[in-house]
């Protein structure tokens, strides 16, 4: 049984406390990190990501609660192995990188040994392999503020693994970086956590940086509000079947414990063509509309079915309502299909025009559906959030919100009946297409 290497049991640190400007910052968070995860944790600034970030690193003892690192209260330690911790377990790189300008780049990321008295031509060893290693050597004995941001943030990284920490932690790493920069140091990171095996956790309000971690604790207001896996990082915790996205599917199996995901498949996909016909219908309804995505029968051979009358077995549905129904069934399936290709292709490397294009045919597809007008500066956007919720780094709900929101508050402006329409029918495709 593996066990975290980080275990936060209802933590609450407080500000002031007992003062007039008493203030929450934690209110009982409770978290577990395996060792080699990379994990996010995520929320609007002021949320408290930065004073948990603290708590872990043993500088700034929560109010109540535990932390165990490696299984140890590191606020228990005395003062000689609480050093200790701080120099070899943990290390952290900053946003405003934190480096000292009187001092040479080497020397920057040697100073974690000057303070445990390691020899000179040690340090300067040890140091040039991880300049070299991220790229910056040729940078070694100038000042640090004759470097870019992003060759300063590899120094400051370089720095934080001096010591060799099982745990690297990163406070807004790129939040000062341009995107080139930003790719590079976060892909540094992806390789420390890859190659090196050590256990990153990155504190961030920037959603693009996600697909980077197994698991992302979205916060809010002071406690982790939810607990996101990502679909498509290999899983070191283990997480039950399923959790990494809930589709419509995975709920209506909640409410129907029995039926086969076919069975489930089909009732939601029953429910999405008619909502107005009798209870008596639904059941042949489901049967014909099974066999039709079973192949057992062709476009024209549904419309027919679809027709039967009552007294032969059949629905019995309008001609016109078949047509349509045979027509909004077939666009379900294609997007569904697309939006299965599009998981299944993922990869973070390369964005292949050919899944920028299947994002666009379910944008398109879902626009249409619900009748929105979006103006062209306000695709690239959309596309994001599509990309998102099929890649399930955010829940349907989250979706619909951002739609709902203002284009000033990263929303869409989309009003609230419509998102949540379309965010209905987004759930429809994916569900589809999960089990495809
Ligand atoms: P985040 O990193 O998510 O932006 P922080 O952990 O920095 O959030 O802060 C959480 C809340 O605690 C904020 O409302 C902040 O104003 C407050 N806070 C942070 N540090 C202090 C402090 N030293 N004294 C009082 N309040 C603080």
């Amino acid at each position: 049984m593996l066990e975290p290497i980080i275990r936060v049991n209802n933590i609450k640190v407080v500000y002031n406390e007992g003062k007039a400007n008493e203030y929450y910052a934690l209110r009982g968070e409770s978290l577990e990190i395996y060792p080699k995860e990379y994990i996010i944790l995520f929320g609007p600034s002021g949320c408290g990501k930065s004073t948990l970030l603290y708590s872990l690193l043993g500088i700034l003892p929560p109010s109540s609660g535990e932390i165990l690192v490696k299984g140890e209260n590191p606020y228990k330690y005395n003062v000689k192995k609480m050093v200790q911790f701080q120099r070899s377990t943990v290390g952290i790189i900053f946003q405003s990188f934190n480096l000292i300008p009187s001092l040479s780049v080497m020397d920057n990321v040697a100073l974690p040994l000057i303070f445990a008295d390691v020899p000179r031509r040690e340090r300067d060893v040890r140091s040039m392999k991880l300049l070299k290693q991220f790229g910056v050597d040729q940078q070694a004995y100038k000042r640090s503020t004759d470097l870019s941001g992003g060759q300063q943030q590899r120094v400051a990284v370089a720095r934080s693994l001096i010591n060799d920490p099982e745990i690297l932690f990163a406070d807004e790493p790129v939040g000062n970086l341009d995107s080139v920069s930003s790719d590079q140091v976060m892909g540094m990171l992806e390789e420390i956590n890859i190659k090196q095996q050590k256990t990153v956790i990155l504190v961030t309000h920037d959603a693009k940086l996600l697909p980077y971690a197994h698991r992302v604790y979205h916060m809010k207001d002071g406690g982790v509000e939810r607990e996101v896996i990502n679909p498509e990082k290999k899983q070191i915790k283990q997480t039950d079947p399923g959790t990494s996205i809930l589709s419509e599917i995975e709920k209506l199996a909640r409410i129907y414990p029995y039926a086969s995901p076919e069975e489930l498949r089909v009732k939601s996909i029953v429910n999405f063509l008619t909502q107005d016909i009798g209870f008596d219908q639904i059941e042949k309804l489901e049967r014909t509309v099974g066999q039709f995505i079973d192949g057992k029968l062709t476009n024209e051979g549904f419309v027919d079915r679809l027709m039967r009358r009552v007294e032969e077995g059949g629905p019995e549905i309008p001609k016109n309502n078949a047509a349509v129904f045979e027509e909004k069934l077939n666009i379900v399936l294609k997007e569904a299909r697309e939006i299965r290709s599009y998981r299944d292709n993922f990869t973070a490397k390369v964005a292949s025009p050919r899944q920028a294009e299947r994002i666009a045919g379910v944008r398109e597809d879902v626009l249409r559906e619900c009748g929105i007008a979006l103006p062209p500066e306000h695709i690239a956007r959309m596309d994001e959030l599509l990309k998102f919720r099929i890649r399930g780094f955010i829940q349907s709900e989250d979706f619909r919100r951002r739609l709902e929101a203002p284009y000033e508050n990263d929303g869409m402006g989309i009003p609230a009946e419509t998102a949540r329409n379309a965010t209905w029918y987004l759930e429809k495709l994916i569900g589809q297409g999960m089990y495809l």
